[in-house]
């Protein structure tokens, strides 16, 4: 019998819309803000990374502009032929200096990074301890690597400990990873207990900083700062397409583990280096950050005002533990959350439903900004309200 060696994939997507897992686009017009146009009309916009405001930032347009006036449009090439120039390095000294590690680099995205980060430091005689709900270019690029690898129960330091203590002596290397802030909760990883389990059982720790990088911390370091870990020996990923409003992954660290990722990381080495428009723009967001730390307090400021009026007026909903500006609510089923996301852009409102395979549970998605204001975050609440 001869079968139609494509027909599985019609097969494949009637299951994911029977399911209510099918996703598609929206189209964005304009600049990215507080405010956008979607498909047309103006809503309030609940559903981006851009925690800062930055990526319509006049100075980071104005960089990025300059940049490919001067540097062209394109790198040409890899970093270690013809791609490199000094900007990249003015970038990654700028990345060390605000996460106080000896040295940087950047990848052309954070998935990347964590790809070619996770590959270069280990392999088959080793073990991965992994949280349950990591990013996945976490969980990808523990599967790349050809490692044994253990999920461990969400945030769980004593299931962690138990694993570790059972397997460790079988393996030579041994990394943990974890995100920092969970992008699809908004809750935090327990790095003072991470730090401490990864010293006890010779571990190596990475933490995925991307919600947290100008996000967290006094100065915007991140999760690291916030706990009072500066100067600690880990390995630091993030992105610069979040809170640094362009495009772009980094990992922070010790010049040896720098250097030696310049070396091994595939993801670097095999790849086009990142464009002097992205470079310019995360280079000038990072000076932004340390020199206007009023944004990250509005940001907080905000965060704090919507979680007040939420629990005073929304006690019903179901608000999942947070300490960044993601918060979600969890619905019965995909299906609700799909209806819920759709009444609130019919109320002007932007706040994705987040299904699985994304996540576990099916949540509505909210990310606030410095840039809302007030007004936006009632009209928020209001419409919640009438849902
Ligand atoms: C967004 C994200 C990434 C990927 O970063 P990009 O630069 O968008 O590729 C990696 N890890 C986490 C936790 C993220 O939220």
């Amino acid at each position: 019998m001869r079968t139609e060696p494509y027909a599985w994939i019609e097969e494949s997507l009637a299951t994911i819309h029977r399911a209510d897992w099918y996703r598609s686009v929206q189209k964005i017009h304009g600049l990215p803000g507080a405010t956008v146009l979607l498909e047309g009309r103006e809503v309030i916009n609940f559903a981006s990374n851009d925690y800062l405001g930055l990526a319509g930032d006049q100075r980071l347009i104005a960089a990025a502009t300059m940049a490919i006036q001067e540097l062209g449009t394109g790198s040409t090439g890899s970093r270690l032929l013809s791609g490199h120039r000094e900007l990249h390095r003015e970038l990654e000294r700028a990345i060390a200096s605000l996460k106080q590690t000896e040295d940087a680099i950047v990848f052309s995205s954070g998935y990347l990074a964590n790809l070619g980060t996770i590959t270069a430091l280990v392999g088959k005689r080793d073990l991965i301890l992994s949280d349950q709900y990591n990013h996945s270019s976490l969980k990808n690029g523990a599967i790349l690597s050809g490692a044994t690898i253990i999920e461990y129960p969400h945030c769980d330091v004593e299931a962690l400990r138990t694993k570790l203590s059972q397997q460790r002596q079988n393996y030579r290397r041994c990394l943990i990873i974890t995100d920092s802030v969970f992008s699809m909760d908004g809750d935090l990883c327990p790095l003072p207990a991470l730090l401490e389990i990864a010293d006890e059982f010779s571990c190596m720790l990475l933490i995925d900083e991307a919600h947290a990088t100008g996000v967290l911390g006094n100065t915007g370091a991140g999760c690291i700062e916030h706990f009072g870990c500066t100067g600690r020996q880990l390995i630091q990923i993030g992105t610069l397409s979040k809170a640094l409003g362009s495009l772009g992954g980094y990992v922070a660290g010790s010049t040896a583990m720098i250097d030696f990722l310049r070396n091994r990381a595939p993801t670097w080495i095999y790849t086009t280096a990142l464009s002097p428009a992205d470079v310019a723009a995360a280079l000038t967001a990072i000076k932004i950050i340390q020199q206007e730390p009023q944004r990250r307090i509005q940001l907080w400021q905000n965060v704090a005002q919507l979680k007040q009026v939420m629990q005073q007026q929304l006690p019903k909903l179901k608000l999942l533990s947070s300490s960044s500006p993601i918060l979600c609510f969890q619905l019965p089923s995909a299906a609700d959350a799909l209806k819920v996301g759709q009444q609130l852009k019919s109320a002007d409102i932007f706040a994705p439903a987040i299904r699985p395979p994304t996540v576990p549970t099916s949540r509505i998605r909210i990310s606030l900004m410095a840039t809302h204001e007030s007004t936006h975050i009632d009209k928020l609440v209001k419409a919640l309200s009438s849902i």
